[in-house]
This record gives C-alpha cells, sequence and structure tokens, in this order.
C-alpha cells in the first residue's frame, strides 16, 4: 500500500483536526517516534518529532506517549514535558502536571518477584550470547537484538520463557524481546482505556508498529463500540519486522518513523 496522498490524510485526520480539544492523540515510542537500532538504549526520536508532540500537548485534549519502556525512560526520550507517558505497557501512568509516576498496584507488587527471578538469569553464559536484560520496574525484559547467533540466543530465551511460566509469570515476544511480566492484566489497550476515562475527548487516535500496540488498537474500537468515542484512526507504522495485524487492522498506513511524523505534522495543522 504506498502511502496516502495530502488529502486522503487530512481527510482521516479531520475528526481529530476539527475539534483538537476534544480529541487525543497516542503513539507508541519505538518504532512510531524514535527508529529502531542495534541497541535498545540508543534509540532517540529526533528533535522535529519531539517540537511536534509539543505543539500537539498545546493543542489537543490529551496527547500520550504510550510505551513498554519505564515512563521514565520514554520521557527522557521524547523530552517533552507537557504531555503524558504511560510507560511497561500502562503499569506506570505519568500526567503532564503529576512529577511522580502512579503504577498500578496490582502490578507493583510483583516487581521483587519478577527482579529476583531475572537476577538467576544474569549470567556470564547469557552475556556470551549478548543477551543484555533490562529492567523496567515490574517487567524485565530479555533483548537479543545483535546477538552474533541469534537463533542461539532465541533458542536459549525459549527455555527462559518456559521456566518463566512454570514460576506463574506471563511472558511477552516482542521484536527481538522477550518480557517476563507479573501474571496481571495489564496492556497499552488498558493505558488507553485510563487516560480516555481522564480526558473528556470524543475522537483519538493511536500509532504503533508491534504486537502490544494491537491492543491499543482493540481498545479504540472497544471504546467507540461503547459509545464513549465517537471517532477513532488506528495508524498502523509499517516495518519488515512487525506484525501483519499491524496493517491490517489499521484505518491508516504509514511507513515506518517518518510516515508517522507525517501524521503528526498533519495533525499539528
Ligand atoms: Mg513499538
Amino acid at each position: 500500500m504506498p502511502a496516502p496522498p495530502a488529502e486522503a490524510l487530512a481527510e482521516t485526520l479531520r475528526p481529530l483536526t476539527d475539534a483538537p480539544q476534544q480529541a487525543a492523540v497516542f503513539c507508541d515510542v519505538d518504532g512510531t517516534l524514535a527508529p529502531i537500532v542495534e541497541r535498545a538504549e540508543n534509540a532517540a526520536v529526533p528533535e522535529d518529532t519531539s517540537r511536534l508532540l509539543g505543539r500537539l500537548g498545546r493543542r489537543y485534549g490529551c496527547v500520550a506517549c504510550i510505551s513498554g519502556r519505564s515512563v521514565a525512560e520514554a520521557r527522557r526520550m521524547v523530552a517533552v514535558g507537557s504531555i503524558a507517558y504511560a510507560g511497561s505497557h500502562g503499569a506506570e501512568l505519568l500526567e503532564p502536571s503529576a512529577t511522580r509516576a502512579a503504577i498500578v498496584p496490582a502490578f507493583s507488587t510483583w516487581t521483587g518477584r519478577v527482579h529476583d527471578f531475572a537476577a538467576q538469569y544474569d549470567v556470564r553464559e547469557l552475556r556470551l550470547l549478548r543477551i543484555r536484560l533490562e529492567d523496567k520496574g515490574p517487567i524485565v525484559a530479555f533483548h537479543w537484538r545483535g546477538a552474533p547467533d541469534e537463533d542461539a540466543a532465541r533458542t536459549r530465551l525459549e527455555g527462559i520463557a518456559q521456566e518463566a511460566e512454570v514460576a506463574g509469570f506471563a511472558i511477552h515476544w516482542g521484536r527481538k524481546v522477550l518480557e517476563v511480566r507479573p501474571p496481571v492484566p495489564i496492556d497499552k489497550g488498558q493505558a488507553i482505556r485510563e487516560l480516555v476515562s481522564r480526558h473528556p475527548v470524543r475522537a483519538a487516535l493511536f500509532g504503533g508498529d508491534d504486537v502490544t500496540d494491537l491492543d491499543g488498537f482493540a481498545a479504540l474500537v472497544t471504546l467507540r463500540e461503547e459509545g464513549r468515542l465517537e471517532s477513532i484512526v488506528r495508524v498502523g507504522v509499517r516495518s519488515e519486522e512487525g506484525p501483519r495485524e499491524i496493517h491490517e487492522q489499521a484505518d491508516l498506513v504509514v511507513d515506518g518513523t517518518s510516515g508517522f511524523a507525517e501524521v503528526l505534522t498533519a495533525l499539528a495543522g
């Protein structure tokens, strides 16, 4: 599918741009705002994109970045203080006016147990495979992007995933990452529901590139079915390694982070 022409894009976004104070703009961070790079810690949001988000924050009823990273990480990367952040797939929420993130209590009680589980894998064997552990508060992520033998790394992590499940944790596979999470139903969709409940918006857009973003798409559909939202726009950010469902379920498909930046530009008017 070619990129949408400017007029078609403007038409799709009209429910938001016509009444921005009653509209919400939600977006994923990695792969949507920030290009995917070999090492997750080197990912960065382009300055122009941050500036656009700052402008949108002044114009729209609610603007939020919804990330698998911790809110602290997401805000450091995006570097806009005037918008909201939902981190760890919605387990943490940071409103623009708040100084501290709120953690969903059902989640925070598991933090110690998740850390104890991960600690046993912080070993030389995994480092040799170049599997990197990331502490995301109540979630621990095992990254294998850039491993010299990706198949070996993936196979080892399949073993860890099994052990995590046996130990009672939830697991989640993303783009070259395995996450071990509390067995509590938390996802980006719930973050969107929470944000919509806090802001009097009638239209909402969510842009994402990966499996976890499908929960965000689904939440928008449910909110519209419930009559809570009148209009929704699901923006699928296409990438080579992203799941097919991202474009299948999207109302609008764009190519990579630059394609999504064009959507932000159109929203800024
Ligand atoms: Mg992403």
